[in-house]
């Protein structure tokens, strides 16, 4: 049985309701993070903390608990599901009003509610012969580095994805590659790793961060700059990168091969350096 925290309380995951006149549910007003828990430790904690912060002072929700709050209840949260390795999800939102009304209430308490759900990391068979994809404009809002649950956009553009028997959806914006619907999205060109920018228009992943310090860790030479349309096609590789998909290469790309359309040999490289972080830090993060 699935335990899951809500406002206080931890009860199954089945049991959990909301009231209808909750603005998360209503307007999709609120903040989410996604942990990973390796052996029951949960991975960069402090970063998706920090990230969870973010997004909360940017739509102005106060955060109802501190970071040693979180701790403990994340602590308690994985203690009491079985798997050894999980995949926390917490999302808080501006809580209940006792009307619809865009404007926030004057008096809100803040809705807080967490699950964990086990960590399965993508089958070897799409490590082996890589993922497909297929690309889209765009049309998100101007805040993609907020991680809020207002997801329709996101979720529009996975379909599209899942529509073609693909994994995921690239996104480009203004002639550069941005990320996926789920996932960021790197290149390689020359040998060389190409990252878009953090900025107000792609989520900063935490994966991401990962990725690119194993990259100055090993002496890949990595670029973080804007990358063109042109060049993400072109690209000898691409790969997407999550929490919860680690490193995957995409082979095709709206039915057009990537490369060679093999996993390249720089994915070979970094999905090693990843596992044995995994095996040694991870682990005992
Ligand atoms: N971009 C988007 C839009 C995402 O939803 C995610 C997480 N699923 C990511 C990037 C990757 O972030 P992380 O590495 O922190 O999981």
């Amino acid at each position: 049985m699935q335990s899951a925290y809500l406002n206080g309380s931890f009860l199954p995951l089945a049991e959990a309701r909301v009231p209808v006149m909750d603005r998360g549910f209503l307007f999709g007003d609120g903040a989410y993070e996604v942990i990973p828990v390796y052996s029951r430790r949960p991975f960069r904690l402090t970063e998706h903390l920090r990230r969870l912060q973010r997004t909360l002072d940017g739509i102005r929700i106060a955060n109802p608990l501190s970071d040693a709050g979180w701790m403990r209840l994340i602590g308690e949260i994985i203690a009491r599901n079985e798997p050894e390795d999980q995949s926390v999800y917490l999302q808080i939102t501006r809580g209940a009003d006792t009307k619809r009304n865009h404007a926030f209430p004057a008096q809100v308490v803040p809705t807080v509610f967490m699950m964990s759900e086990p960590l399965v990391t993508p089958p070897a068979a799409q490590r082996e012969t890589g993922i497909a994809a297929v690309s889209a404009v765009d049309f998100r809002w101007l805040r993609c580095d907020l991680k809020t649950t207002s997801l329709l956009a996101n979720c529009l553009l996975r379909q599209l994805a899942v529509d073609a028997g693909c994994v995921e959806t690239i996104l480009f914006r203004d002639g550069c590659m941005i990320e996926g619907a789920a996932s960021n999205i790197f290149a390689v060109r020359d040998g060389v790793l190409l990252a878009p920018p953090k900025n107000h228009l792609m989520l900063p992943g935490i994966t991401y961060d990962v990725v690119l310090e194993l990259a100055a860790a090993n002496g890949l030479r990595a670029e973080v700059r804007d990358v063109s349309e042109g060049e993400a096609r072109a690209a000898a590789e691409l790969w997407m990168t999550s929490s919860t998909k680690e490193v995957l290469p995409i082979t095709v790309l709206d039915g057009r091969p990537v490369g060679d359309g093999k996993p390249g040999p720089v994915f070979h490289k970094m999905y090693a350096w990843y596992q044995d972080f995994k095996a040694r830090v991870m682990r005992r993060a």
